[in-house]
């Protein structure tokens, strides 16, 4: 009799644990290439969640994507859950506006928090003798893939300037995580990107070759900055990367943290608990981490309404009111 109810008991306990499996929930996250901070602001989040997904059954994955537009377009397209994207990209998707015009407004997109300050960050070879921004027409520029942020930003400063694609000798649509050899391998004269610092790529660019990072600055640059309030004045440390000793400064936005209406409201809320309960951590995952405040991650740099499951627990913390 005793062995039956052991037999029963044991069952009953598979049965449960199969009901636990099939209420997995499995969620993505969008990030960027592999060297950039993007993929571990994914990876970071995703292994915060996955520590407790015996108690809430939530299963994150965050793969390496095309960057900010991509990962935008592959929410509303039901494609992915949540994902990384530029403040100024995060704006124009809300509002149907920029590259979102054909489109029109994303209104189910949602912030569920900020993350790390992106300054556009241009490298140049050393004997290419690039020193401004001005100085790239004419040469070989990788301006980066269609669906990232960097690019489009990019193409917003083009924009501004008058310029053309072909303006350059040579306007490469290389990803992210290529461009850093391609500088090296003396296949373009300059890289840009919108990333956060330190950062893979231009670790790799600064050491693998001599290179230096060039500013932008000037008439068109502060009218973008006056014109959108996506757009900062912005500072690449010097001393960061070899080759760079100065300041060197610069105009850039915030890397943001966003989701749809159509994730909901306690997948969200254990999201942001995972981050946020044990955010010592999680600031210790990269260097771009390391000053992030969680009273300005509420907020700074996001357009689109907060989602429903970080408000949750922001209130939940005092966060916000
Ligand atoms: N801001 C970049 C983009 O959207 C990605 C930066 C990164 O990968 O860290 O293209």
């Amino acid at each position: 009799m005793k062995q039956w109810k052991n037999i029963v008991a044991v069952a009953a306990f598979t049965m449960a644990a199969t009901a636990v499996q099939a209420e997995d929930k499995f969620v993505t996250i969008g990030t960027g290439g592999q060297t950039g901070v993007y993929f571990v602001v994914g990876q970071s989040i995703c292994k915060l969640v996955n520590r407790g997904t015996g108690d809430h059954g939530i299963k994150c994955t965050a793969p390496s994507t095309g960057g900010s537009i991509a990962n935008i377009n592959a929410i509303r397209a039901g494609d992915q859950d949540m994902g990384v994207a530029q403040s100024d990209w995060q704006y124009h998707a809300l509002h149907g506006t920029s590259k979102f015009e054909e489109n029109g407004p994303f209104a189910e997109l949602r912030s569920v928090f900020s993350v790390h300050p992106e300054p556009f960050t241009v490298v140049a070879r050393k004997d290419s003798g690039i020193a401004s921004f001005d100085d790239l027409k004419g040469k070989r520029v990788n301006v980066g893939n269609p669906g990232s942020g960097a690019r489009g930003t990019m193409e917003v400063i083009m924009g501004e300037k008058g310029w053309q694609m072909s303006d350059f000798s040579l306007a490469s649509e290389l990803k992210s995580a290529e461009q850093a050899q391609a500088l090296c391998d003396n296949k373009v004269d300059a890289i840009v990107f919108t990333v956060g610092h330190p950062s893979g790529t231009i670790q790799e660019a600064t050491t693998s070759c001599e290179s230096v990072i060039v500013p932008v600055e000037g008439a068109e640059i502060d009218k973008l900055i006056a014109d959108n309030p996506y757009y900062s004045a912005a500072v690449v440390p010097g001393g960061m990367y070899t080759g760079t000793d100065g300041d060197v400064n610069t105009f850039g936005v915030k890397a943001t943290f966003v989701s749809s209406t159509k994730s909901d409201e306690e997948t969200i809320y254990q999201v942001v608990k995972a981050v946020f309960d044990n955010f010592d951590r999680f600031k210790g995952l990269h260097p771009a981490f390391a000053n992030l405040k969680a009273e300005d991650m509420v907020s700074a740099g996001t357009s689109a309404p907060i989602h429903d499951g970080a408000a949750r627990y922001f209130k939940e913390k005092g966060l916000l009111n």
